[in-house]
């Protein structure tokens, strides 16, 4: 799980960390927000509208969903049965509250939460990214703060100060957590007699 105040720079380091470890699957999202120039549906995200969305919270077709800047975004629980079931990980590009849910849930999972270096670069990265209205900059900002405040819940805190740096930390850390005992352990030959 990777979570972040919008203008963190999440998205392209999940993109860069998806190319880095092929063996990781990325999980796309459900959500009802308008799609922005360059983005594809069934590729970025599922776009569906408001009533589809409702639909699938009443059938219980998320593991987790949540509402984000005025919208709403979900995961699909097939995403994760599937991959459980195959034993693949998957990254999941959440919020926090989706996070939270997440991990209320009991779902093994790293959870990692990305930082700006500070308030000001994050009001410069949201202004130069040019694919939102001034409204939409400004309710994303005054939301930061809050997301913030949770970071005190996640596994991890990376700071995304220098671009590559932040990628090489974030692999570092799923690299070693997958040596973790309780990980390993299922995949060790029986006659070590540690199972
Ligand atoms: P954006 O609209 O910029 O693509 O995403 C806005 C926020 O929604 C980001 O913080 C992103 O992580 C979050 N988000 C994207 N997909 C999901 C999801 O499936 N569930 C939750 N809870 N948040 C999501």
């Amino acid at each position: 799980m990777i979570s972040a105040p919008s203008g963190a720079g999440k998205t392209s380091i999940c993109r860069e960390i998806l190319a880095l470890l092929p063996g990781l699957r990325q999980s796309i999202s459900y959500t009802t927000r308008a799609m922005r120039p360059g983005e594809r549906d069934g590729v970025d995200y599922h776009f569906v509208a408001l009533d589809v969305f409702q639909r699938m919270i009443g059938d219980g077709a998320f593991v987790e969903w949540a509402q984000v800047h005025g919208n709403y975004y979900g995961t699909a629980r097939a995403i994760l049965e599937e991959a459980s079931a195959e034993g693949a990980d998957v990254l999941l590009d959440i919020d926090f509250q989706g996070a939270e849910q997440l991990r209320r849930s009991g779902l093994s999972g790293v959870f990692i939460f990305i930082l700006p270096p500070d308030m000001e670069e994050l009001r410069k990265r949201l202004a130069s990214r040019n694919t939102d209205d001034e409204d939409v900059i400004a309710r994303r900002l005054a939301n930061a703060a809050g997301e913030i405040a949770e970071a005190v819940n996640f596994d991890y805190l990376v700071v995304n100060d220098v671009f590559e740096q932040a990628v090489e930390m974030i692999w570092a850390i799923l690299i070693a957590e997958t040596a973790r005992t309780d990980r390993m352990i299922d995949t060790l030959p029986e006659e070590f007699g540690l199972k």
